[in-house]
């Protein structure tokens, strides 16, 4: 039996609650079929043995992420400041330097050469229309070369290109050499430039939810009650020009649209009927996911910062490569939160765990002494492991997509809708671009319905 409702949302991550809740608030009812058996998606926060809120998703907001710095707010949910005091580490060629102020400095050419590369990537991405990439001036030469074959022809220092290399797979979780450059631009414009990307202060790791970031999802959900449907993977969604059956395991819901608040290549699993037209069904074959693992070492206080350190530390050797002081606003426990991405997060997968352990532990060893080995706790999550993301930080775009299928990111098909951080203008991939993204879907699907 379908039970009848006016929206059917697909999806209880940031964008499928964001759009149920404004379709709610403007008299509109809505079912949210969430697959997993708890709300949030790529957010995720577990306590660690003693309580601590562990953030094992996203985390951090910075400046300009306006949507969801309000809705935060509106549902209690507060911030405080990444830690940022005391001097970074800058780990190359067996050596680490302690740095007070902007990474890298270890070398002034390859400083100086990486702030040229960075201008001129933002010169680049200020080109580049948010809500139409593909309209670019030089989007097809753009959209026809990686980011990889951009640094080999125009940065010729090879510390700023591993840098760079480095910055783009800790902001995509992708090889530079897997992003089209056309992308690349687009993610950099979407944040407001190359800086707001990869600083802390000023930029979006500036500051951390006290409560967790997934705690957002939780309170959205709480208050849009039955409502939220968990344990219901989609499987089917069957539509015409007079509204959608979808069909979950368990669940059949009859609505008069559907917004489905799931990546492109999670899109792509469900079953259409009739199938899709080929540009959308296409564009979901050719959007995957980043490869991320998130690892947490807890200590019983951040002795790094007796030391003088700010805990930050980049390293040319995996599969490591970036870490944070994440301990709490307390400062008890001392935490450290490093990522493993691209092509080293691959070679996780088929690492044991003691092989795993001890890789975590010698990155953090280099960069910050032998007491960094000895954590008491020890954290590690895989999001290519998780079956309802498969992958993580989002989606990005191989060469050729944007200019081949750009158009079909939110183009609705009949009375289907789409959303997710991937549809995003501003803030594409982030917390702030799924927030954004839920609201714009809630309007597209609110003036369809004429409410
Ligand atoms: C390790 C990590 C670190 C990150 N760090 C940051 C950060 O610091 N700051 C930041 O802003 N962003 C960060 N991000 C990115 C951020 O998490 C995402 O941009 C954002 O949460 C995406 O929200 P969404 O609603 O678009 O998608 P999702 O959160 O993926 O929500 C989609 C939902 O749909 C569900 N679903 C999937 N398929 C189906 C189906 N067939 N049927 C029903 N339900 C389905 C999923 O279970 C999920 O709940 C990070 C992500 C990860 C994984």
């Amino acid at each position: 039996m379908s039970v009848p409702t006016d929206v059917v949302v697909v999806g209880a991550g940031l964008a499928g609650l964001v759009a149920a809740r404004e379709l709610v608030a403007a008299g509109v009812e809505a079912v949210v079929l969430e697959a997993r058996e708890r709300v949030g998606g790529r957010t995720l926060t577990l306590p660690a043995a003693d309580g601590t809120p562990i953030d094992h998703g996203a985390q951090w907001i910075g400046p300009t992420q306006d949507r969801i710095a309000a809705l935060a707010a509106s549902v209690g949910v507060t911030t405080y400041a990444t830690w940022d005091r005391g001097l970074h580490t800058e780990f190359r060629n067996g050596r680490a330097l302690r740095v007070d102020g902007r990474l890298p400095a270890g070398d002034p050419g390859t400083a100086a050469a990486m702030g040229l590369a960075i201008r001129e990537l933002d010169a680049m991405a200020a080109a580049v229309p948010l809500e139409a990439p593909w309209t670019a001036e030089r989007a097809l030469p753009w959209d026809s070369q990686t980011a990889e074959s951009w640094l080999q022809g125009r940065v010729a220092d090879e510390g700023a290109r591993a840098w760079l290399r480095t910055a783009l797979r800790s902001t995509l979780a992708a090889e530079a050499g897997e992003l089209s450059l056309l992308h690349t631009l687009f993610i950099i414009r979407s944040a407001g430039g190359f800086a707001q990307l990869i600083e802390t202060a000023g930029g979006a790791q500036e500051r951390r939810f006290h409560q967790g970031a997934q705690s957002i999802s939780i309170r959205l959900a709480e208050a849009l009650g039955e409502r939220v449907v968990l344990g219901a993977p989609v499987r089917a969604v069957r539509h015409d020009q007079t509204g959608v059956v979808v069909e979950a395991d368990g669940h059949t819901v009859a609505a008069r649209r559907a917004i489905l608040a799931v990546p492109p290549a999670l899109a792509g699993r469900v079953a259409y009927r009739p199938p899709l037209p080929g540009w959308r069904s296409q564009l979901t074959q050719r959007v995957p996911m980043g490869s991320v693992v998130k690892v947490h070492a807890l200590y019983e206080e951040p002795f790094w910062r007796h030391d003088g350190l700010s805990g930050l530390a980049v390293g040319d050797h995996g599969p490591v490569e970036v870490v944070y002081d994440n301990s709490p606003d307390s400062g008890t426990p001392g935490v450290l939160v490093g990522f493993v991405e691209g092509q080293d997060a691959r070679a996780w997968g088929r690492l044991s765990p003691g092989e795993r352990r001890t890789a975590v532990l010698e990155c953090l060893v280099r960069y910050f002494g032998e007491p960094a080995g000895r954590p008491r706790e020890l954290l590690e999550r895989s999001w290519a492991e998780e079956e309802y993301s498969g992958g993580c930080f989002a989606g990005y775009f191989p060469p050729g997509v944007w200019t081949s299928y750009g158009r079909a990111l939110r183009e609705p098909v009949g009375p289907l809708h789409w959303a997710g951080t991937e549809t995003a203008t501003v803030w594409n991939s982030y917390m702030d671009g799924a927030v954004r993204s839920g609201e714009r879907a809630a309007a597209e699907v609110l003036a369809a319905l004429g409410s």
